[in-house]
């Protein structure tokens, strides 16, 4: 079978590459990728494939059936990209203005569709299933991503119930030929907050008349230094930041009101949890304190990103089995970045992996860089690894 996926993937390598580059033209927004799916429908209808139903939009799955019935691998690939200009000096740059496919997600679908190629010709070899499941909306946190809304319409319960997802991102920390990944947590929670403070407002020279919310807001920031120092785990990682305060209008006046706003980062629910609870506790009673009032508020942020560790097992000798023994990488820290994969994460077990780009002396320029870019020989080793990797789980 490995050689198999090995041919085929060769085989299709050029066409890949072609798609790649036509979605790299053509960006869209978070939750606007309609062109984008119309691209792949051209490839996918092509095929020996059954195109599933929409799900929240412009996401959509595809199944591969074996000959025989048996478990159901779903492999996952983000669909949106970046309002930003493409500086980069590339001949198939963007032609959509202040849009970019500066996170590799034009790859990550190529990559789908390669899988869709490789495995509709190996179905006679296949027990079970195959759900490839085309996201939107990955980049846009603010309104919660596309992974909870394809998974809330159903994208995983639906026949075939999915039992196992697996997620890749091109990633700039891993060389090219590599590919990792790391127990337990991969990628952080991040959450946003908001602190809308109310104090009484008045002449500057009469501050025993007022209430400073510019008082209370500072004595917020200082105390919000003392929860990860000490009501975190030393063990664990945790980030609180302030990154705005804004308050008053002028230099003799004690304003109204006072406004925090900031991002929490952590790797576990149960840091994630402590984090918001003592904000709330320090904000309200610090404000309280002072006389003034704090309300809070969290934005819709995604939470940790944790693998699951037998399938994070396989990982190694699956990987060394299609691309060579030194191919694994076993990942020791996770990053500090959001991913909504976590939300496939939290329903089935699951492994993100990353895919190297990296070279070996040369910098890379990283994601949502404008000079984004990637060797496109590596998206070959992505579709063989999760060819593999689905394989391997249907075994
Ligand atoms: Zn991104
Ligand atoms: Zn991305």
């Amino acid at each position: 079978m490995t050689e198999e996926i090995k041919r085929r993937a060769s085989e299709i390598e050029g066409e890949i590459i072609k798609l790649r580059r036509e979605l790299h033209q053509h960006p869209e927004k978070s939750g606007s990728e309609y062109l984008t799916r119309d691209i792949l429908m051209r490839y996918l209808s092509e095929l020996d494939v059954e195109i599933g139903p929409t799900y929240f939009k412009t996401g959509f799955a595809v199944v591969i059936r074996g000959r025989e019935v048996g478990k159901t691998i779903a492999l996952r690939f983000d669909m949106d990209a970046l309002e930003m200009d493409e500086l980069a000096d590339c001949p198939f740059k963007s032609k959509h203005d202040g849009l970019m496919h500066a996170c590799g997600h034009d790859g990550h679908m190529a990559m789908g569709v390669g899988c869709a190629m490789v495995l509709s010709k190996l179905k006679h070899m296949m027990k079970g299933q195959v759900k490839l499941i085309f996201q939107p909306a990955e980049e846009d946190a603010v309104s919660g991503g596309g992974a909870k809304y394809m998974i809330e319409e159903g994208v995983l319960d639906d026949a075939p119930r999915v039992d196992a997802v697996v997620g890749m991102h091109i990633w700039p920390e891993l060389k090219k030929g590599e590919v990792g990944t790391k127990y337990g947590p991969i990628m952080a929670a991040s959450d946003p907050f908001e602190i809308s403070i109310s104090g009484v407002g008045g002449h500057a020279s009469l501050p025993h008349k007022c209430v400073d919310p510019i008082l209370i807001a500072s004595q917020i920031v200082v105390s919000l230094q003392s929860v990860v120092a000490r009501n975190i785990d030393p063990f664990d990682a945790a980030v609180i930041t302030v990154g705005q305060l804004s308050a008053g209008t002028r230099y003799n006046t004690i304003p109204q009101t006072a406004s925090l706003k900031g991002t929490l980062r952590s790797f576990s629910q149960e840091t994630r949890d402590v984090l918001k609870s003592h904000l709330e506790k320090i904000a309200t009673a610090v404000a309280t304190g002072y006389g003034g009032e704090a309300k809070l508020m969290f934005g819709n942020g995604y939470p940790a990103l944790v693998n699951d560790d037998e399938m994070v097992a396989d990982m190694k000798a699956t990987v060394a089995s299609i691309l060579g023994e030194d191919a694994f990488k076993s990942v020791e820290r996770p990053a500090s970045g959001g991913e909504d994969f976590a939300y496939f994460a939290l329903e089935r077990p699951s492994v993100y992996l990353w895919l190297g780009y990296g070279e070996s002396e040369a910098k890379v320029n990283p994601p949502h860089s404008p000079y984004y870019a990637f060797d496109e020989k590596i998206l070959k080793d992505g579709v063989m690894t999760l060819c593999q990797v689905a394989v391997d789980f249907l075994k």
